[in-house]
């Protein structure tokens, strides 16, 4: 789960992280009123969405005056902005933080990811702040310094001072940029993190370490164990078609193509997915509906499916070891009944009791495709959506 720049500065401030002042506002009057309480003469206003790049795409403005901020949140509030990490609909902005601004004199970079090879988490550094790191990496690969923390140990002061030298920090600073690095690391590891990014973290000319932007990304199955980081999920800022899964207990992610899939397991959704595209198609979705599929979570997952409405297609591939083939054919009959379903829909069971499977779709008298092999399955998927009003398969359940 992504949370906003403010929540993760909010965070990172609680862990000895320094920050500048600000505030947060939800219509552009209120921005104004919040840079006149923050006082100064010069405020930064941030379009507040789970997606960098902000800044190159207008949603990063200095600004000096309450027409100003004004003028920047008008342009910003209701509209979706668009970076190069976020979708081409873009992602919408409902929220501005008004900071303070700063003036700068380094901008460095600074991550905390987890490293699948070392199983630990690793802090990715760089003198050359500002960019992204794909870019820093790409243009300026022997400015970035690594280091692993042990975790029986955590992160050492030793480590921690080691990074500050190879980013050229002035001795006087050091122990901020310890404090800075410690406080990043405790907030990854104490809240479950996955991720946490500053970019940039910056020197002001007096001499002060303030994160000028944050990004957070938790583990999702870890967050029943903060409360507190739950509620930060702003659904307005998430694929609406994830949302509702997440919400009915679906693993399911959205894709561009026209064929839903309805899976049980990973795997096998995974190798569902695969074998569409050999059978020239593109799935819709990687949804797994978990192993007991019941006939309330079949329904639940063809309503979620159809929702998306470039779904042409529904392929239905269940491999039952520990469910029975007889239980989703009856879980997919009723779900085909009670949910209105007009396009085609495949079926492929395999495993536990398929022929009494097999014999409930033939029997239900809807016009379900059946096919016996997740080959076959994919290429009448395909056929389905090509030739769908050729064949006069269209699927219309009562
Ligand atoms: P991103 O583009 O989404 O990563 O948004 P950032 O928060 O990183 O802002 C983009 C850029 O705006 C930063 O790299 C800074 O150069 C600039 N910026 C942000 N806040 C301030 C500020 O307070 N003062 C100044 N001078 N520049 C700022
Ligand atoms: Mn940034």
């Amino acid at each position: 789960m992504d949370i906003h720049e403010y929540q993760a500065k909010d965070i990172l401030s609680k862990f000895g992280v320094d920050i500048a002042p600000g505030a947060l506002a939800y219509s552009p009057e209120q921005a104004a009123y919040r840079a006149r309480e923050l006082g100064g003469e010069k405020w930064v206003v941030k379009a507040q969405v789970h997606a960098g790049g902000r800044g190159k795409a207008g949603g990063v403005k200095v600004c000096s005056n309450d027409r100003e901020i004004q003028e920047a949140c008008e342009n910003m509030f209701g509209r979706n902005l668009v970076t190069h990490q976020t979708s081409p609909q873009g992602k919408g902005i409902y929220r501005v933080y008004v900071e303070s601004a700063m003036s700068i004199s380094r901008e460095i970079y600074l991550g905390f990811v987890l490293d699948r090879s070392t199983q630990r988490v690793m802090i990715v550094a760089s003198g050359e702040g500002g960019m992204e790191i794909e870019d820093i990496s790409l243009q300026k690969p022997d400015s970035i310094v690594r280091s692993t923390v042990e975790p029986a140990v955590g992160l050492q002061d030793f480590q921690a001072r080691e990074l500050a030298f190879a980013l050229g920090i002035e001795d006087g600073m050091v122990p901020q940029m310890v404090r800075t690095l410690k406080g990043c690391y405790r907030a990854f590891r104490d809240l479950d993190a996955t991720m946490v990014e500053v970019n940039p973290l910056v020197i002001t000319v007096d001499n002060r370490i303030i994160a000028l932007d944050a990004k957070m990304t938790f583990d999702d199955n870890a967050l029943f164990r903060h409360p507190q980081i739950s509620e930060l999920r702003d659904k307005s800022q998430e694929d609406p078609r994830e949302s509702r899964a997440a919400d009915r207990g679906l693993s399911y992610v959205g894709l561009e193509g026209n064929i839903g899939c309805i899976v049980n397991g990973a795997g096998l959704a995974m190798a569902t997915m695969d074998t569409i595209k050999l059978a020239g198609g593109e799935p819709a979705n990687f949804l797994d509906i978990g192993g007991g599929a019941t006939p309330e979570r079949v329904a639940k997952a063809f309503r979620l499916v159809l929702s998306d409405e470039n779904v042409q297609a529904i392929l239905v591939n269940i491999f039952a070891g520990i469910n029975r083939c007889d239980w989703v054919a009856e879980g997919v009959v009723s779900a085909l009944k009670e949910v209105q379903v007009d396009v085609p829909v495949i079926v492929r069971l395999a495993g536990t009791n398929v022929e009494e499977g097999q014999r409930i779709l033939a029997q239900s008298g809807l016009p379900i495709i059946r096919a016996s092999t997740l080959m076959e399955a994919a290429e009448r998927a395909v056929g389905a959506w090509s030739n769908d009003l050729k064949l006069g398969v269209n699927v219309r359940a009562v």
